[in-house]
């Protein structure tokens, strides 16, 4: 599947109609989506699907080739899902991970200023606010991680501008820090660019996730725990400090 993203670049594109192709077992495949599919450790969209048999929910996407099929809740064979259907995305979820993988940028930057351009070994931001992310940081004290909470919250408050652009792949080999995860790089495009988000003055990074557009629309993050993975992985658990 190309890595540029209906989501990407139409990310207010909640709803939307799309003609069937394919059904299996527990799945259809579209001929359009604006569901971001997931991936370098973001947990997927999730939508509610109206045809002309009914309705469906669909609870994740699996992209295999070319192929984007989405998951639904049945897992049994689709029937009546036919023709045109409309495609609504839950937008309270889509919004939470916004908000947490705008985060995980935000504490990745402080990490990687304050231990010399340490590097993320692993990331997860699910759907329910929280997430975690690995960094590879042998030798140091849990509690400098832990004490970053108070400066992503100082930046959350700042406001301050999230973009997307693309940059050529040649320009990512020769900035430091562009490509700041060890096993999560979003492949290029099919002419060789790569998708890049920065926070104004804060992070620039490549990226394929979805993000906020200004950082002052998240809620608090909270970082829970930091745990030793392993003798150079230090795991930092976090949350979203959301009402209720
Ligand atoms: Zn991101």
């Amino acid at each position: 599947m190309s890595s540029v993203y209906l989501c990407h670049s139409e990310p207010d594109l909640y709803d939307f109609e799309a003609e069937v192709l394919e059904v299996r077992p527990g799945a259809v495949r579209l001929s359009r989506s604006a569901l971001h599919p997931g991936g370098g450790g973001q947990v997927a969209d999730l939508a509610g699907l109206e045809h002309a048999g009914g309705t469906a929910q669909i609870v994740g996407v699996r992209v295999e080739g070319d192929d984007v099929w989405h998951l639904l809740d049945d897992p049994g064979e689709p029937t009546g899902l036919t023709g045109t259907v409309r495609v609504r995305i839950d937008a309270e979820h889509r919004h939470r991970v916004a908000q947490l993988h705008t985060d995980s940028h935000i504490l990745n930057a402080l990490v990687f200023d304050a231990f010399d351009g340490a590097l993320v070994s692993g990331a997860q931001i699910n759907g329910d606010g929280t997430g975690r992310m690995d960094f590879d940081l042998p030798n140091v004290d849990n509690e400098r991680l832990r004490s970053l909470e108070p400066a992503v919250n100082d930046i959350i408050g700042n406001g301050l501008t999230v973009r997307a652009q693309y940059v050529p792949v040649a320009e990512a080999d020769t900035t430091p820090g562009l490509i700041r995860s060890l096993s999560v790089a979003p492949p290029p495009t099919p002419d060789g660019r790569l998708r890049v988000i920065e926070i104004a003055g804060v992070d620039r990074q490549a990226c394929g996730g979805t993000h906020l557009r200004d950082t002052g629309e998240s809620a608090g993050f909270r970082i829970l725990k930091v745990e030793n993975k392993g003798k150079h992985n230090r795991r930092v658990r976090f949350a979203l400090d959301l009402p209720g």
